[in-house]
């Protein structure tokens, strides 16, 4: 039988949880699902915790349609990219599952807000979006990065095949 205070515990880690999935993951699993493609590597982020990487060719059809054709796209612990990525492209997708974590289903208006906003004062609405300043900023920044169990194909990471 559980105390009160496990129950609360259990409860705040699900809303949590939640609050990332609605809709980030949700949206990050059904693309993937969507593509035929699978997760390719798990890694853990320091201070951030775990990521999923989706890093696969077949990828690159999406993500041209998106502007500015992005090397990857983060929806909330899933992280798409064409390539294999590099330790601190995974530093810079692993900054906006941060910011996925903390902003759950607010986190795409409040990038394209940021956007707007950035553009409005005359700069650049990628460059300038402060979610996008975090996550260069975080590119050579100190987390470190494992690997996590379970995912880890051995897959050749040369160049891409389509
Ligand atoms: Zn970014």
């Amino acid at each position: 039988m559980s105390r009160p205070a496990d129950r609360t515990a259990v409860t705040v880690r699900l809303a949590r949880r939640a609050w990332r999935a609605l809709p980030g993951d949700i949206l990050g699993r059904a693309m993937v699902r969507l593509a035929g493609v699978d997760v390719t590597r798990r890694v853990d982020v320091e201070g951030i915790g775990r990521v999923d990487l989706v890093e696969d060719p077949r990828l690159a059809r999406w993500l041209d349609s998106v502007p500015r054709r992005p090397t990857a796209m983060t929806f909330g612990g899933v992280v798409v990219a064409r390539q294999p990525l590099s330790d601190a492209l995974i530093r810079h997708e692993a900054e906006h599952v941060r910011q996925w974590a903390a902003l759950g289903p607010l986190f795409l208006p409040a990038y394209l807000a940021a956007s707007v906003v950035a553009r409005s004062q005359g700069g650049d609405r990628y460059r300038g979006n402060p979610l996008e300043v975090a996550a260069f900023a975080a590119e050579d920044g100190p987390r470190a990065i494992r690997a996590a169990g379970g995912y880890d194909t051995g897959r050749s990471s040369g160049s891409p095949r389509a």
